[in-house]
């Protein structure tokens, strides 16, 4: 499989670029070119084309619209010191959105024609990858049902593209999320679709992300579907908690059960943090452990992570059952050595020493 490359012969100017890349956000706009491939069930996938971003066009009784079978990546591609771009673990996101297309009734994509189609983007599109630490390009590979028919079936057509976006260092150190502990609504059960990166799960989400503002909370905690007790993960992002201080402390995240998403910066974390000296560990953790970890002083940091902010601290936790503040509220110490850290392997200033990064250009 192949990637045909018929680049944007407009691209944009370089001052207009850089005013863009100055201004920092994230997915304001997106870079010069895109990818499409295209699947059917009688040829198999089609060679990719690297074309220029713009609108597509789709029929309205496209099987997307109506059913939803869609899956979807994020990956990011960083700045090194020497001027050359490495993606942070993409092989990784590669398996992951095989894994995905298997449980949406899609078609998977080897790991090899992954690679290739975002290696090119990135090759291609390389002046938008921002150079400063705390900022990349964010890389958005997604993959809809393109069969045309209100029929409820697996697909028998689907279309994959890549599209990419700066992402700014929009972090702020002294800034703690409040989560709200969502206990009426769920975001995956057993059976479900929780391993997978889908929109779906993101559409049946938002209403609770709603009623977590309406709390004054930037965020939402899921509990597990059944017993509404077991704390699964917040928004988009999966969680630690920090049991102790200094060098006895003890990170711990929620242990994948089916129903969580596997988080490669969850992953990577359960390593970084083995490396800087702390126990670590993957446990079932119920909201009773959170809210009596924090009164009695054991739970010290609770933080958030995944690929689009790394790590964000949890100030604070809502839920019908009161508000329980993390520590003095602010990010704490270790859960700013972990995020300095993986953020210094992600940008080559501290070592990788696992060949986390792969180099593109
Ligand atoms: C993408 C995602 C994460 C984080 O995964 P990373 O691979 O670390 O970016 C966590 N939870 C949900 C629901 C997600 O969609």
């Amino acid at each position: 499989m192949k990637v045909h490359l018929n680049p944007n012969p407009n691209p944009l100017a370089d001052s207009i670029r850089e005013e863009r890349l100055a201004q920092g956000g994230f997915g304001k706009y997106y870079t010069d070119n895109m990818v499409v491939a295209e699947w059917s069930e009688a040829d198999g996938w089609s060679d990719a084309q690297l074309i220029p971003y713009g609108p597509i066009t789709l029929d309205p009784a496209t099987a997307v619209f109506h059913y939803g079978q869609e899956i979807f990546e994020g990956m990011k591609a960083y700045g090194q010191p020497d001027g050359s771009i490495s993606l942070f673990r993409p092989e990784e996101n590669a398996k992951r959105f095989a894994r995905s297309a298997k449980r949406l009734a899609l078609p998977e994509m080897s790991v090899e024609f992954f690679m290739e189609t975002v290696k090119e983007l990135v090759k291609q599109d390389r002046k938008w990858v921002p150079q400063k630490v705390g900022e990349s390009l964010y890389i958005r590979p997604f993959m809809i049902a393109t069969e045309v028919g209100l029929g409820v079936r697996p697909s028998n057509k689907a279309t994959y593209y890549l599209i990419s976006t700066p992402a700014g260092a929009y972090f702020n150190a002294a800034n703690a999320v409040t989560v709200w502990i969502s206990t009426e609504y769920v975001r995956a059960a057993q059976g479900g679709t929780g391993e997978a990166k889908c929109g779906g799960n993101y559409a049946a989400s938002l209403v609770a992300q709603k009623q977590a503002a309406a709390q004054g909370c930037e965020q939402v905690v899921w509990l597990d579907a059944k017993d509404r007790f077991w704390v699964e993960e917040m928004g988009g992002m999966n969680l630690y908690f920090v049991k102790g201080s200094g060098k006895d402390a003890k990170v711990i995240t929620p242990k994948l059960t089916g129903t969580l998403l596997p988080g490669i910066t969850r992953d990577s974390i359960l390593s970084v943090a083995k490396d800087l000296g702390y126990e670590v560990e993957e446990v079932m953790f119920s909201i009773d452990d959170w809210r009596d970890g924090i009164a009695s002083g054991e739970i010290t940091e609770v933080f958030a992570c995944g690929t689009a902010a790394v790590v964000s601290a949890v100030g604070a936790a809502k839920s019908d059952h009161g508000t329980w503040v993390t520590g003095d509220g602010k990010p704490g110490p270790i859960t700013m050595q972990i995020r300095e850290t993986l953020l210094g392997i992600q940008h080559g200033t501290i070592p990788d020493t696992r060949g986390w990064n792969v180099k593109v250009c």
